[in-house]
């Protein structure tokens, strides 16, 4: 069936024009064809704040503003400080104004992430008032938090007796931040992952549990949160992202006027530094514990190597593509013998490409296997690779990876996510570590790249040397089940709270009875919602957006006349195509 497109250049006179604000400079403007968007550019003057208005014909408008967060330790100070940021700010000086929100708002998309290098506040809405309402809230959240202590004792972490008022009772470490960070890291792949990347990251941030480990989390001080916010949580240190049909002149009055003119430059520039390279691979163990004391056939096996920067397209894809190669399914040469060998008793929950650090990292290994196994677990590995580099695969394999790649990265739309928030996260990292926004949304220059390249005998070959068998920053871990770590690490906590209580004087004795008295009020105290805004029917347009389709008339390949209907938007290059037939002969 042929449809014909019409060219949709119209559009684009409906686009905004570049903001002219005084306080913001446009430093670029890129038109992507296949998005249709434009990305302009702008830098704040006065603090040099990046932001990025994806410029569309889109009425679902997203905001995000995304903080560089670069800890260095596992206390989880970014992580807790995302949790208290939340927790109510200078206008909004109610305990919960971010949850509060969700119910007095018509938003599509309402969240935080803290991830190992960055921490982002984004939300969408497709009501005008209501995304004004929410970036009130947002700005206000993240440049003029209260951090109140009471907050960080809550969210992060606090001494509490056993039995509240007791001060005879048990000591115990309470908070959320700690509670959740102990359930994360009783999941044995979150601990395989967490020692893996330590080890390919020695020297850098990653080399932190970004999110917290409960023995460090109690480490951090409310006087070291306040520090990092005040350093991190700066306009010299954010991006700002913004999608869809609001002008940036708008936006840029908004930023001025609610946050960035209370600001200065900030003179320290948080960056991540490329990590120091291992001259040769190393090999190392770890254990891990287990609940019920069986050990056998429980042991992890995974080799590692540190890649080039994910901030690069050609690498990003490059990597990507040798990823699928290797690994996509039961027929890829490396996912084959991982899946054949005896060796253990399936591959990995590791194996593939982490790309969403600075630097990128390939791992595989295998799962339900024995310490005594690594070296020809590694030489398993190894061989295989040298193998595929040796004979190569089929062309025909190449193009249909290649084919499979360039529409996982064309793909717009499912993770739920709304299409601007999408765009925003596919070019953050670039963004975040001063690499190319626009580079990693336009894809197409990158892809052709690619698909030149792919012709090129022993091209494979050439993957494999460059990023794994002739790279020297590789890790091979071995991650084994001690039955005694547990009971061990239970027995160090305990101990360092019975130090802490017999060091305790009446005073302090009294400050955690009162603290955990304070905590308990504040839950059932009523909060004024009244001093957030919201949208009332007025602020709601009677008439919704409906994506007209035109209307064809097409034959089928015996002559029989077809119905079809386009509808255009800008979906990366891809046409979805969708046939529709009367199954009248099934009986069910
Ligand atoms: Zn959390």
């Amino acid at each position: 069936v042929n449809v014909n497109t019409r060219s949709h250049n119209d559009s684009n006179q409906r686009r905004n024009t570049p903001s002219k604000h005084p306080a913001f400079e446009l430093i670029s403007e890129t038109a992507i064809d296949s998005l249709k968007v434009v990305v302009e550019q702008y830098r704040h003057l006065k603090t040099e704040a990046v932001h990025y208005h994806i410029n569309a014909d889109h009425d679902e408008n997203v905001f995000m503003v995304a903080l560089r967060t670069v800890p260095g330790d596992s206390t989880g100070v970014a992580h807790i400080l995302e949790h208290t940021a939340l927790c109510g700010s200078e206008k909004y000086p109610v305990r919960d104004p971010f949850f509060m929100m969700i119910r007095r708002s018509l938003n599509t998309f309402m969240n935080a992430f803290t991830s190992s290098d960055w921490t982002a506040y984004p939300f969408a809405s497709q009501n005008k008032k209501d995304f004004d309402n929410l970036l009130h809230i947002y700005l206000d959240a993240v440049f003029f938090s209260r951090l109140d202590p009471l907050d960080f004792a809550q969210e992060g972490h606090r001494l509490e007796f056993a039995d509240k008022a007791n001060p005879d009772s048990d000591l115990e470490f309470k908070g959320v931040v700690y509670n959740e960070m102990k359930g994360a890291m009783s999941s044995p792949t979150s601990l395989l992952w967490q020692a893996l990347t330590s080890y390919l990251n020695p020297t850098n941030t990653y080399h932190y549990n970004s999110g917290g480990d409960p023995e460090h989390i109690v480490d951090l001080t409310y006087e070291q949160l306040k520090h990092f916010y005040k350093t991190h949580y700066h306009p010299t240190n954010a991006v700002f992202m913004t999608f869809g049909d609001l002008p940036a002149e708008q936006h840029h009055e908004r930023f001025e006027s609610l946050a960035l003119k209370r600001f200065n430059k900030l003179d320290e520039l948080i960056e991540v530094a490329d990590e120091k390279r291992y001259y040769a691979p190393i090999q190392v163990t770890q254990g891990y514990p287990v609940e019920d004391g069986v050990t056998e056939a429980k042991t992890h096996l995974v080799v590692g190597w540190l890649l080039g920067h994910s901030t690069n397209l050609e690498e990003l894809l490059e990597a990507s593509f040798l990823n699928s190669l290797l690994l996509d399914h039961s027929a890829s040469p490396l996912r084959k013998v991982l899946e054949q060998t005896d060796l253990g008793r399936s591959p990995s929950p590791l194996c593939g490409l982490e790309d969403s650090n600075k630097e990128m990292a390939f791992m595989c290994g295998l799962e339900g296997s024995e310490p005594e196994k690594t070296s020809e677990f590694e030489a398993l590995v190894l061989e295989t690779l040298e193998q595929v580099a040796q004979t190569g695969l089929p062309q025909s394999t190449l193009e249909s990876v290649l084919h499979q790649l360039e529409l996982a990265q064309r793909e717009i739309g499912g993770d739920g996510y709304p299409y601007g928030m999408q765009l925003m996260l596919a070019g953050l990292s670039g963004a975040i570590h001063c690499g190319s926004f626009v580079n990693l949304i336009d894809l197409d220059p990158a892809i052709a790249m690619l698909r030149e390249k792919i012709q090129k005998p022993g091209f494979v070959g050439e993957l494999i040397h460059k990023y794994l068998l002739n790279n020297p920053h590789r890790v091979t871990l071995t991650f084994y089940p001690d039955e005694h770590f547990s009971k061990r690490r239970a027995e160090q906590e305990k101990k360092r709270l019975a130090v802490i209580k017999s060091a305790l004087s009446e005073s302090q004795t009294k400050t955690i009875i009162l603290q955990a008295q304070a905590l308990e009020k504040r839950q059932s105290q009523h909060e004024d919602e009244s001093v957030l805004p919201k949208v009332g029917l007025e602020d709601i347009k009677p008439d919704v957006f409906v994506l007209h389709p035109q209307r064809h008339s097409v034959k089928d390949s015996e002559g029989k006349a077809l119905e079809g209907w386009t509808y255009e938007q800008g979906t990366n290059g891809l046409v979805y195509q969708q046939l529709i037939a009367p199954l009248a002969g099934v009986n069910l």
